[in-house]
């Protein structure tokens, strides 16, 4: 299937970090493919910003070399590249000293969408914010794109959008969950409210519990000083799971427009019951053999951080009353697998009696990896030998079903980079939503800390902490989604 290319105008990119990791991996790359799709018109101007000693060579030869690594051997035809780069410009800039921001302004002349990619830390983001105002870039054209982490508390997060709000509007400012932006997240709306099939049963009296996992096989890597300060509450709970969360949840919006897609996704936040001590569990890898543990990797032997998650939510309303959550996270795990199951009751009476088998319809929404859709319905088990009753999957690979053969699904930051330039806030992270998550956490946290817990141990690439199975079978249930 050819995939749909909505025209913009050309535009002004400015990335702030324009150097760095995030950059180099995913912004970047991200830009070169949707310009090979056409959606980047000729004339925009993509401008790094950053500390590095670089000149416009420089930085093109970093362009260049990141496309090359990290852009999916998307084929294009010749000469792309080269005409990409024409578009590429560099400054060095201090974003919280006055160097380079004379260069910047003068750069940035035209009358047309101009977006600001914060690509950096967090304690840079009011001292960026501050300039782009007085050097008087802001108009109504302006876009401000934030990365997470966004606060690492109510407190933080609060004082980050006060300081955003003091030079943007709310309608310009664009916090990325890049979860958002992946195209089954998407495709969980077009199913839940695209079809007459599912939302009917889609509320406590059909649906016995959810269950969203995020579950990573990768580790801290060099990202150590600042995970160990965090764990997996705030890095992945507190905005991915919770965003998830949301979109299962929340009721159909009027539209699917920016706000009554974040209104709704706010209700849900704030139906949340605070979470029970006993419905949390906490753990920290262990090392095996010549693999380190989680203290040895960031170089702290008395860390407490957790770097595994699971908890049992619930949502205090009239459709989610008494059907509960059951979301977990965690690094150096078995496999990379990020799946949302919707585990419905079983029929009210077997009339093949309790011999013939049969389990519970389940809608799996694999986010990755091979992001797709699969509906566990029971059928007959063929053959002749009676009525016995099996489970089969009815899978919807996306790849499959949808993508010319061979092609990458687009990347979440293409989708998000492209809204950011069409000015649509839909699949972006609103101030208050991202208040009422921290108000959410907060409280977990400090109840942690309070009593003195320590995450418990797991094994290195195994499923996580044996309590975080345990939580399930306290309620007669089992986790699904982590196959090795
Ligand atoms: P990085 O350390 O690799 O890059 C930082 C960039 O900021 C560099 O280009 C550097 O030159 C620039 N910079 C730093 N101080 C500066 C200053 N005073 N003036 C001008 N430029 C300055 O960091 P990163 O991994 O690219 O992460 C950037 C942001 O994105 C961080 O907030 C991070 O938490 C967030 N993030 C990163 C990832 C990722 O995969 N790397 C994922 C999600 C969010």
């Amino acid at each position: 299937m050819v995939s749909r290319v909505i025209p913009v105008d050309p535009f002004d990119l400015v990335v702030f970090g324009g150097t760095g990791d995030l950059a180099r991996r995913k912004i970047i790359p991200a830009l070169f493919r949707r310009y090979c799709s056409g959606q980047v018109p000729e004339g925009s101007r993509i401008i790094g910003a950053a500390r590095s000693e670089l000149d416009r060579d420089g930085f093109c030869d970093m362009v260049a070399g990141a496309i090359r690594e990290f852009s999916g051997g998307r084929a294009c035809e010749d000469g792309t590249l080269e005409r990409f780069l024409q578009m590429v410009d560099y400054v060095k800039l201090d974003a919280s000293g006055e160097d380079g921001w004379s260069e910047l302004t003068h750069l940035i002349k035209e009358d047309r969408t101009r977006a600001f990619y914060l690509s950096v830390g967090p304690a840079l983001f009011g001292d960026i914010a501050g300039r782009i105002r007085t050097h008087g870039l802001v108009n109504d054209q302006t876009r401000i794109v934030v990365e997470k982490p966004f606060g690492h508390d109510l407190e933080s997060a609060q004082a980050l959008n006060a300081t955003l709000a003091q030079h943007f509007h709310e309608r310009q400012i664009y916090r990325i969950d890049h979860y958002l932006g992946k195209e089954t997240v998407q495709n969980l709306m077009a199913v839940r409210f695209g079809n007459m099939l599912f939302e009917p049963l889609w509320n406590a009296q059909y649906v016995d519990h959810i269950q969203i996992t995020v579950a990573e096989t990768v580790s801290i890597g060099s990202r150590g000083e600042y995970y160990d300060r965090a764990g997996a509450m705030r890095d992945m709970m507190q905005n991915h799971l919770m965003q998830l969360l949301c979109l299962i949840a929340m009721e159909p919006p009027a539209r699917f427009e920016p706000d009554s897609v974040r209104d709704e996704k706010l209700k849900v936040i704030r139906a949340l019951d605070p979470v029970e001590p006993h419905h949390i569990v906490r753990g920290q890898f262990d090392g095996t053999g010549d693999e380190p543990g989680y203290r040895e990797e960031v170089g702290h032997p008395r860390s407490t951080t957790e770097s595994y998650v699971a908890l049992k939510a619930h949502i205090s309303n009239w459709r989610w009353s008494g059907t509960p959550f059951y979301l977990r996270t965690g690094k150096k795990l078995v496999a990379r697998s990020s799946v949302i199951n919707v585990v419905f009751k079983d029929a009210p009476h077997s009339i093949f009696g309790t011999d013939a088998g049969g389990a519970a319809n389940i809608l799996s929404i694999r986010l990755q990896p091979n992001e797709g859709i699969t509906m566990h319905v029971t059928i007959k088990e063929p053959g002749p030998g009676g009525m016995r009753l099996v489970d089969v999957p009815l899978d919807m690979s996306f790849a499959e079903a949808l993508g010319p053969e061979g092609e990458d699904p687009p990347d979440a930051y293409e989708r998000l980079i492209m809204d950011v330039i069409r000015g649509n806030q839909t699949l972006f992270m609103r101030g208050d939503e991202v208040e009422a998550a921290w108000a959410w956490t907060d409280p977990i946290i400090a109840g942690w800390k309070a009593r003195g817990e320590v995450p418990k141990p797991y094994d290195a690439y195994s499923k996580g902490p044996l309590d975080a199975d345990q939580l399930m079978r306290r309620d007669g249930r089992e986790w699904r989604g982590i196959k090795p």
